[in-house]
């Protein structure tokens, strides 16, 4: 696991079934080509709808096209980040992060962050910008965003340079998990 995937899961494992409305963006994205041109996807939905498993399979496509890849939560990349600013390496770190033509960012508003954290992570999206793709998932809205990133400022900076070159699928539905559970649905 190389690339820190959290599970094996391919878009062959996909019940498309659960998910008929990200079939289609889902097939376009597989042929890679977002690669290419930098473009970003973005993976919104409540817990339990794919994410997670969408994020790792669209990396395992990546990575068979030659991409090198790295996925990790928002909190790791915060703590990966922050570690390097205070060794005083934050932009070569973020230089040699832009040798992965795919970093993916999975968990995007379960933690909120403190305000040098999520000026780190704007920096992240930054450098990044019309250079290599993000995918970020989360469950929520974008809307959202301001009050896990502190600063409403800051999130809509950041979500502009995410959203301007950017595939954005909102998964629907009760979570996967719960199927045959006699759940019928999380608190929202
Ligand atoms: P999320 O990240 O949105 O919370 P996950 O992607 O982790 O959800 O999905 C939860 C579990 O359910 C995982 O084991 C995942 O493989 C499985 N799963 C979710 N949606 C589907 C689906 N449409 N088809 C097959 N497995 C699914
Ligand atoms: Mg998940």
């Amino acid at each position: 696991k190389a690339a820190g995937f959290p599970a094996r899961k391919t878009l062959e494992d996909f019940d498309w079934d659960a998910q008929p409305a990200a079939r289609q963006q889902i097939a376009g994205l597989a042929s890679g080509g977002f690669l290419l041109e930098a473009q970003n996807v973005v993976l919104l939905g409540p817990p339990g709808t794919g994410k997670t498993h969408l994020a790792t399979a669209l990396g395992i496509v990546a990575a068979r096209h030659g991409h090198r890849v790295l996925f990790a939560t928002a909190t790791d990349w915060v703590t990966r980040l922050t570690d390097a600013h205070r060794q005083g390496r934050l932009p070569q770190e973020l230089a040699r992060l832009r040798r992965y033509g795919l970093i993916i960012v999975d968990e995007v508003g379960y933690l909120p962050f403190e305000q040098d954290a999520a000026n780190l992570f704007f920096q992240l999206v930054s450098s990044r910008y019309e250079h290599a793709s993000l995918i970020l998932t989360s469950n929520l809205p974008f809307s959202g965003w301001g009050g896990v990133f502190g600063d409403q400022a800051v999130a809509a900076a950041m979500i502009d340079r995410i959203v301007h070159h950017a595939d954005v699928l909102t998964l629907k539905g009760a979570s996967y998990r719960l199927r045959g559970r006699g759940i019928d649905s999380l608190p929202s």
